[in-house]
């Protein structure tokens, strides 16, 4: 299957397999080992290299769905993001991030740079002035996270690889909430895509695991450190992943779908003060989300009516799960407030734009008739109460 030209669903259901040479099954067999032969072998294979069978075979997958040369599987997101950071950045180094950052990067960022010599910068915004400002002489890396969350912002990305060119810097991207189905950074000259893989490449909430995706070059620089970290995925994990994987992009899209009409029903309800999804003509990085994305994404976060009882309104649900993962099969919601962002000053909370009755929502696949009919049943439930 070496045609460039393959679908992404084909590229999901077929690349990256393990052949059964020996029983001509129709699926990948799995190999457990965690000892293989030295002698006579072109490979010396063992799982904390990241090169058992099933773990190459799965980074071919994420390497075409990225659209890069070669591809990483790790044991978890955080694994994913610290040793691609780590494997750029020096003592003396410097990173420019965003403010609105995925809360564990940024507790890795702030609670282990230091140990490391390595200095950052936090981005206030999301133009080319509040990234630009931020450079130093020493800067090395321009990480960015695309849609935001949990407001859904959207990061310019040929706007973030054109300013990083100019200062010779290497870009990275978590693609997390976008997925490969729905942004391809490569497209825009990004240099590094990392995934929380438990997210929409998972999807069934049952896996923990991280990717990266890049050129040969970089992939490697990233596996040299990450062989020594040990930072792999169990071989079981990687072909649960890689089966959950031949579904992507069909439940992604369902996942759009549903997000697109869940947007429209939660902008038009009295009880919901702002819906920010950027598939909203109103999201203010609309346009934006347009161009660089061919889907809005399953996510997104709306502010309930200050009379209600947040947490009266979580509990009043009866099949969308308050949860704090994101991306699953099933409608997850959670309060930013609470979880999030619980360890921000109310303050910086209002900064951000973060309030108490926010809900960042994870649209599932669900009939959209079902999703409307547990929130419409719950804002009855809570607003009569609130009456009393
Ligand atoms: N990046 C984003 C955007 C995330 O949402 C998460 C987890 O929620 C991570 C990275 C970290 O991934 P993991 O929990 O798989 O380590």
């Amino acid at each position: 299957m070496k045609s460039e030209k393959l679908g992404l669903n084909t590229i999901c259901t077929h690349i990256g397999e393990v052949k059964d040479e020996q029983f001509k099954g129709a699926v990948s067999p799995l190999f457990m080992s965690s000892s293989y032969a030295y002698e006579d072998v072109e490979v010396k294979r063992y799982p904390r290299y990241f090169n058992t069978p099933n773990q190459e075979a799965l980074c071919r997958k994420i390497a075409r769905l990225e659209k890069c040369e070669a591809g990483l599987i790790f044991g978890s997101g955080m694994a994913a993001v610290s040793t691609a950071m780590l494997a750029f950045l020096h003592k003396g180094d410097h990173v420019v991030l965003p403010q609105t950052l995925y809360g564990g990067t940024y507790n890795f960022v702030v609670e282990e740079f230091h140990k490391f010599g390595i200095e950052y910068s936090f981005a206030e915004g999301f133009s080319e002035a509040d990234f630009s400002e931020k450079i130093q002489k020493n800067t090395k890396v321009l990480f960015v996270e695309t849609p935001s969350n949990p407001l859904m912002r959207i990061t310019d990305l040929e706007m973030i690889s054109k300013l990083a060119k100019r200062h010779g810097l290497i870009t990275m991207i978590d693609n997390t909430f976008a997925s490969p189905v729905n942004q391809t950074p490569a497209d825009f000259g990004i240099d590094i895509m990392i995934h929380s893989a438990t997210k929409y490449m998972g999807g069934h909430s049952d896996i923990l695991a991280g990717a990266v995706a890049g050129s040969e070059e970089h992939i490697k620089k990233i596996w040299n450190l990450a062989k020594n970290l040990g930072g792999s995925l169990s071989d079981y994990t990687v072909w649960l992943l890689e089966r959950s994987m031949k579904t992507m992009v069909l439940r992604v899209r369902a996942q759009n779908e549903n997000a697109k009409k869940m947007a429209k029903w939660l902008d038009g309800h009295p009880l919901v003060e702002k819906v920010y999804y950027p598939g909203l003509k109103t999201h203010p990085d609309h346009g934006l989300a347009k161009k660089q994305m061919s889907g809005y994404t399953g996510m997104l976060s709306f502010e309930i009516n200050e009379s209600l009882n947040v947490d009266e309104f979580l509990k009043g649900l009866k099949m969308i799960k308050p949860s704090m993962s994101l991306a699953g099969v099933e409608s997850t919601i959670l309060s930013p407030a609470k979880t999030s962002h619980a360890l921000l000053s109310a303050e910086e909370r209002k900064r951000q734009n973060i309030s108490d009755g926010l809900l960042r929502f994870s649209v599932g696949i669900e009939e959209t008739e079902d999703i409307i009919a547990d929130l419409e049943g719950t804002f009855e439930k809570v607003s009569k109460k609130n009456l009393v």
